[in-house]
């Protein structure tokens, strides 16, 4: 049986391990424990009440793990991706609360050196709104944030835009222009662990902290946020602030892989005592 202060020494060091984890990023296929130490460092981001932006302090947290691992662990596949590819942006495309409110607060911040952006993302919303995947299969309806073929928010963008590469352009066209749609896209592999490996531990630290941990659908939950005041607050403080935006579909892998994070790591933060 261990004391106290020994728990509490247990959780202070997988913190470290998790921060360590996050600036030197992860291979592809990581080990599992470092995955768990990651999903420690984003509760205990969670659950800063000192922080009044920790929700977007956790998705620039996982954002910066991504960037770093697949810089350091691109993989050997030759990406038929390039600057001015757009194709993939007229998808549609899902986000959890956190990565929205991260989009949301720099589109704020910009606003004044790009005066019509915030109209284009309500605009482009319009057009959007209350149509399914399938719906918008070769509409060419582009995501709000897409601007001369290229995302403004690039650095911002969501974790499946992370993971969203292909090997094969014509593939990509053939969706594109609303052929095939179901047909299999060729991707590289190490892109779509390197985006996996940030939304897991992200959802497991949302679930620990008691939070939402669904997708939206991008361009009406940006236009969501931006129509209110003080959305992160409100979110954090327990409104359904996305209420009535379409979900995402579930993925029972990442449900599963959240719920062994949250078994072990739920009885260690609450003996330690962490946010209490
Ligand atoms: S996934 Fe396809 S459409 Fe998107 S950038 Fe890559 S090649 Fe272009
Ligand atoms: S957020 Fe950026 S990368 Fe993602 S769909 Fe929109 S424009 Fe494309």
């Amino acid at each position: 049986m261990l004391t106290r202060q020994q728990i509490r020494q247990q959780e202070r060091a997988l913190a470290k391990r998790g921060q360590a984890v996050v600036s030197s990023g992860l291979p592809p296929a990581p080990d599992k424990q470092d995955i768990v130490a990651v999903a420690l460092v984003l509760a205990r981001t969670l659950r800063n009440r000192d922080d009044p932006g920790r929700a977007i302090s956790a998705a620039r947290l996982v954002h910066g793990l991504n960037e770093v691992s697949t810089r350091k662990s691109p993989g050997a596949a030759k990406l038929a991706c390039a600057r001015g590819c757009g194709m993939c942006c007229h998808n549609w495309v899902g986000a959890t609360v956190p990565e929205v409110l991260l989009l949301a607060a720099t589109a704020r911040n910009s606003a004044r050196s790009q005066p019509d952006l915030i109209g284009r993302i309500v605009e482009r919303t319009n057009v959007t709104a209350g149509r399914s995947r399938l719906e918008r299969f070769g509409a060419k309806l582009p995501c709000p944030l897409l601007v001369d073929n290229q995302c403004s928010y690039y650095r911002e963008r969501p974790a499946v835009c992370r993971q969203t590469t292909s090997l094969d352009l014509a593939g990509c066209l053939d969706e594109f222009e609303g052929r095939g749609y179901g047909g299999e896209i060729k991707v590289s592999s190490v892109y779509l662990a390197h985006a996996r490996n940030s939304r897991v531990p992200l959802s497991a630290a949302l679930r620990l902290t008691g939070l939402d941990t669904a997708t939206y659908e991008l361009s009406a939950a940006l236009a969501c946020a931006l129509a209110l005041d003080d959305p992160e607050r409100r979110w954090l403080g327990g409104e359904d602030v996305m209420a009535g935006i379409e979900k995402g579909p579930r993925d029972q892998a990442v449900d599963d892989a959240i719920s062994a994070i949250e078994r072990e790591l739920a009885p260690l933060m609450r003996d330690a005592g962490v946010g209490a």
